[in-house]
């Protein structure tokens, strides 16, 4: 591993911060938490923590010594000066004898010392920090060194590994526990330039940030050199033995629906979205003749385990549909068993374990195929796949150079019960988290607004359009301002194999569809004694036939997923109140207002709900500013008044039709619905 330090970049992020009034010292520990939290092979994601000791000025303007230090859970690789909050170092180190600090003590300790009492909270490595007397520190679990230390005899392969240059720790619990064996073990060899965290990971220090990086570096390419030389050669071809005879696309419906199911079985199912990886080192992995060994031996490092959960679910590979998914749920009850009497085994009397209730896995691994990482929201389930392909790396080296062994389950249970790691969960609350919804359409003015409040709601989002550029814009903007997962998808929803191929990629991409808005549609006109017949069958395939084709795809996933969904139609005001030479246009809707009841008679005992919204005179694509000026014109009205001719009133805009769309979606005892959203027009009313 090579030191990425360049003088002229810590320069020039020093000046680039002095006019912030930002420190020399702070700009060259954000420079150094920077490059590593920008190596994948050293921290991932929230992992890992830096700090430094300098001095600032208090409230009363005194200069105090401090420690600044990461924030809990924040990304190095994206550190700014707000992630590294100051600390009185020497409240800190007061700590320093005490015999025992529990959970909210250490907390509310180490907020006490914090001289911005708004700062985030800081590192659960702090007193870690304080106690060593270095200027600069980092911490982070770097893959190599966890190969070496989570071995058997992992202490003597880690005092050959390291030779001398750091001091060995064994594994103790995060805190004030570790903190004082860290500092009791620097100074037993004062020598050393840094820390081995066994099952946990490295500390390297020095006076100089420069060092302390390098110093880390070196520490590193010492654990990947010993890797290197202790490896024996694989005698396994990359190539899988257990090629999967089924595709990603019938697999990750069956997985997710499953898990849906799993806590819940008379409630609403509890959707999870999917993110897959697969390459030749994760499937060689997933091939080895020892995988249920090593792979539920456990996370290589506690601290990944908050997020991940210590064991993955193993799953047969994937050679039939229905086999599959009974092995699956078999599977599945015996993970969701075999985690809560884990739990029970090392719960003491009274303990609240409620934070972990949910008893579900967060990784699934399918020999041939690949592995699949499952949360509320794709940003969460991108950093468990990612966690999850580094404890890939970091398996497959431990096997080559021994037997991997990571820290014991009860340490693993102090860990993923703590206080202080729960903190770093954020529970997801929008109402449609863990939901995929597919808006065809979606580049239209009701479509995006559509795809825009459903990833309000929580959803990940794909938007099909017959322009698929156009598609991806509305896509790349919902992933810019709702912090949601989104994907744009070129679709023609009249050709059969056009909306197979979007099907797939959506399924590819989040693993599976709950949602289906299916808004796609034009307006053709013609009296309808004179209308050719080829315009009326036009009319039909995208008004009908196209809706009917999407459904068709999105009940097939629904069904495979077992877990129900909900089918949503735009059917226009002409399916209830035909308008004048709107034949042609109001023929195939009233045929599509009627495929929802079909779908909502036939597809109930699915749990799949079929509900239509009947808009009128909405600006879009089918009514442009030019119509508006046209009818308003031919009618003796004003533009406004023309779009405000209803019993309210009042313009009805596309964001009220993707607002009822919502409600529908969110209404989950109404299926066979028509929401007329039209400021009221007595002629189209229903009943
Ligand atoms: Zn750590």
């Amino acid at each position: 591993m090579q030191s990425l330090w360049r003088e002229e970049d810590a320069e020039a992020l020093i000046a680039r911060y002095e006019v912030d009034g930002v420190g020399r010292d702070i700009a060259l520990c954000l420079y150094m938490t920077r490059l590593l939290g920008g190596d994948p092979r050293l921290v991932l994601h929230g992992g890992g923590n830096s700090s430094v000791k300098t001095r600032v000025r208090d409230v009363t303007g005194a200069k105090i010594e401090a420690l600044a230090i990461k924030v809990s859970g924040s990304n190095m690789a994206r550190a700014e000066p707000v992630d590294l909050p100051a600390l009185r170092l020497d409240g800190l180190r007061r700590l320093r004898n005490l015999s025992e600090l529990v959970d909210g003590d250490l907390r509310g300790a180490q907020r006490a010392c914090l001289l911005d009492g708004s700062a985030g909270d800081p590192s659960v490595e702090t007193l870690l920090h304080a106690f060593l007397p270095h200027k600069f520190i980092a911490h982070c679990h770097a893959n190599a060194a966890l190969s070496v230390t989570n071995q058997p005899d992992g202490m003597a392969l880690s005092k050959v590994t390291f030779q001398g240059r750091a001091a060995l720790v064994p594994y103790t619990m995060s805190g004030l526990q570790l903190a004082q064996r860290v500092a009791e073990a620097y100074a037993a060899e004062p020598e050393v330039d840094g820390l081995v965290l066994m099952h946990h990971g490295l500390v390297s220090f020095a006076e100089d940030a420069r060092s302390a990086y390098e110093n880390m570096i070196s520490l590193v390419s010492l654990a990947e050199e010993k890797i290197v030389a202790l490896s024996k050669p694989t005698s396994q071809p990359v190539q899988s033995r257990h090629q999967s005879e089924i595709s990603l696309a019938e697999v990750a419906p069956i997985l997710r629906g499953a898990c849906a199911r799993a806590l819940h079985e008379n409630e609403a199912p509890a959707r999870l979205v999917l993110s897959f990886r697969s390459n030749a080192k994760i499937l060689q992995y997933l091939a080895g003749d020892e995988l249920m060994r090593y792979a539920a031996a456990g996370m290589a490092t506690p601290d990944h385990v908050i997020r991940t959960k210590n064991k993955p679910l193993i799953l047969p590979p994937a050679k039939e549909a229905q086999a599959f998914q009974q092995a699956t749920q078999a599977a599945l009850t015996d993970y969701i068993a075999a985690y809560r009497a884990y739990l029970a085994r090392h719960a003491a009397d009274g303990q609240d374990i409620s934070g972990l209730a949910d008893a579900r896995p967060r990784i699934a691994l399918v020999p041939g195929l690949g592995l699949f990482a499952m949360a509320p929201s794709m940003a969460k389930a991108n950093i468990i796949a990612d966690i999850a392909e580094a404890n890939v790396d970091t398996v497959m080296a431990a096997e080559a150079i021994g037997r991997y062994q990571p820290a014991a389950e009860s340490d693993i249970f102090a860990i993923e019960t703590w206080a202080l790691e729960q903190a770093k969960l954020t529970p997801s609350r929008a109402p449609l988290a863990g939901q995929v919804a597919v808006i065809t359409g979606g580049a239209g003015a009701i479509g995006a607004a559509t795809a825009r409040e459903f990833a309000s709601a929580g959803a990940a989002i794909a938007v099909l359009d017959l322009d698929g550029a156009k598609a991806e814009t509305v896509a790349e903007k919902i992933s810019d301002n709702h912090a949601a997962a989104a994907i744009g998808l070129v679709c023609d929803v009249t050709d059969a194999e056009s909306v197979g191929d979007a099907f797939q990629r959506i399924i590819e991409t989040f693993g599976g569809v709950d949602v289906l808005v299916s808004n796609a549609g034009a307006a053709w006109q013609g009296r309808i004694g004179d209308v050719p017949e080829e315009i009326l069958r036009q009319s039909f395939e995208l008004n009908f036939f196209a809706h009917q084709r999407m459904a068709q795809h999105a009940v097939r996933i629904m069904r495979a997923q077992g877990s129900g969904g909900c089918l949503l139609f735009n059917t226009s005001k002409q399916a209830i109140n035909p308008g004048a030479d709107f034949g042609p246009y109001g023929l195939p809707k009233a045929a599509t207002l009627f495929l929802v009841r079909q779908y909502a008679l036939d597809h109930g005992r699915d749990g799949i709900r079929a509900n239509a919204v009947n808009a009128d005179r909405i600006r879009s694509g089918l009514l442009s500013d030019e119509m508006i000026a046209q009818r308003a014109a031919a009618r003796g009205v004003s533009k406004q008044d023309y779009m405000a001719g209803n019993l309210l009133g009042l313009e009805v805009t596309a964001e009220d039709v993707a607002y009822a769309f919502l409600h529908q979606a969110l209404a989950l005892k109404s299926t066979g619905n028509v929401t007329t959203v039209d400021g009221g027009n007595i002629a189209a009313i229903l009943r």
